[in-house]
């Protein structure tokens, strides 16, 4: 049976993309998924503490994505744009209640991000309990690097993640430090979501976060992947 192509009311929205490295296939996305406090300084730094039994979890929009060296509009609605650089997981399959292995065989590949935040928009919502999205799901919000395949470089497990803006280290910290670890991460995602193949999950920031401004460059760096170069205009 063929299927018949739907036709639709208003124009649909493209699917976002994102390049791959050794590749001109592009790794098409599904999910952003977020973990916040999974490093113990960061949360340090923010007056937090992490919860091992009650991971943070929230997202972005999938268009939210800005490719490398593509310049990230300084958001409207804050006065402090915020950095926080991370490693991503880009996922080819996914399901319910995986188990550690499943979900580390569920990555097809890693990046270097920047979960941008509203800062000042955070704090208003902390202070009264209300949601974060408009601190962390705006337009743009997700700059992201080429997606570097497992079959390329296997599961890192250790490595300096770091960021520099305008020549300046702001953000260095070595992965095997994060509270837990990209598949348990994915384990606990997946007691919330049916995770699925075009997933991207960003796994939280080290310390160091600080504010972005109109002109700066940043390039976000880790051992084996490809860089995040961008500008904030
Ligand atoms: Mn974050």
């Amino acid at each position: 049976m063929t299927a018949v192509p739907h036709r639709y009311a208003v124009p649909a929205a493209p699917v976002t993309s994102i390049p791959i490295s050794g590749t001109d296939a592009r790794f098409p996305v599904h999910r952003i998924y977020c973990i916040g406090r999974n490093y113990e300084e960061h949360a340090r730094e923010m007056n937090a503490t992490v919860a091992l039994d009650a991971p943070v979890f929230f997202m972005k929009p999938s268009d939210a994505v800005v490719t490398d060296g593509a310049d990230v509009p300084f958001p409207s609605a804050t006065n402090d744009l915020h950095h926080e650089v991370e490693l991503v997981l880009a996922l080819h399959s996914g399901g319910r209640n995986l188990d550690t292995a499943v979900a580390r065989a569920a990555i097809y590949g890693y990046a270097v991000g920047l979960d941008l935040t509203r800062r000042d928009l955070q704090a208003k919502a902390k202070a009264k309990g209300t949601p974060w999205d408009t601190a962390k799901g705006f337009d743009a919000s997700a700059p992201i690097s080429a997606i570097t395949p497992v079959a390329m470089i296997g599961h890192p497990a250790a490595g300096e993640l770091r960021l520099q803006v305008n020549g300046q280290i702001r953000q260095h910290a070595n992965i095997a430090t994060m509270v837990m670890a990209p598949a348990d991460i994915l384990a606990s995602l997946s007691n919330f979501y049916e995770l699925r193949a075009g997933d991207l999950i960003f796994t939280g920031t080290p310390a160091g976060v600080a504010a972005l401004h109109r002109g700066d460059t940043f390039v976000a760096t880790f051992p084996g992947l490809a860089d995040l170069r961008g500008r904030i205009v």
